[in-house]
């Protein structure tokens, strides 16, 4: 185990101390240590959410008084802020896993409903690409692969740096 201070928001007197398992400690940093507590090591390279969970299966976190989805909230930690109007998909089909590697930005057709890239009579995104149709809406799916690929870097970017700091432990 090991002990970390939390500090307040102004960084004056410690509250409370939280106590990390030595895989909780070695999470990016960009995971506050309340959150990473609730994490555990799964098979596969999971990271599992073991609080609470909603009815179908997803972790519940809470951060700054609100609560999120836990995986999408370690996702925009870690790695930023998915595009609008696009949800995260787990490719380990693990609900509570929060693993950001094990997520991807998709559009399913209901959120495109909402999403405000199309416009009536557009035939190419603002880079040029020519849109799709999904449903009745028409989408950039290359800006959207784009993205995905542009993620993937930083995935595997943030996951040599972890590795280096597990040896180094
Ligand atoms: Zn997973
Ligand atoms: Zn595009």
């Amino acid at each position: 185990m090991i002990t970390i201070r939390v500090y307040g928001e102004a960084g004056c007197m410690p509250y409370k101390t939280i106590a990390l398992t030595a895989w909780q400690a070695q999470l990016p940093e960009a995971i506050p240590p309340h959150v990473r507590s609730n994490i555990t090591e799964g098979d596969g390279g999971c990271w599992l959410w073991t609080r609470s969970k909603s009815p179908d299966g997803y972790g519940w976190a809470s951060l700054k008084n609100k609560t999120h989805q836990a995986h999408r909230l370690v996702y925009r930690l870690v790695i930023g802020e998915p595009p609008e109007g696009t949800v995260l998909d787990h490719l380990c089909r693990v609900r509570h896993c929060v693993n950001p590697a094990h997520l991807e930005c998709v559009t399913p057709a209901e959120n495109l409903i909402r999403s405000p890239i199309t416009q009536a009579g557009m035939t190419v995104c603002a880079k040029g690409h020519e849109l799709s149709w999904i449903g009745r809406q028409r989408r950039c799916l290359t800006c959207l692969a784009e993205y995905n690929q542009s993620v993937r870097l930083k995935k595997i970017e943030y996951a040599r740096e972890w590795r280096a700091r597990r040896k180094a432990a």
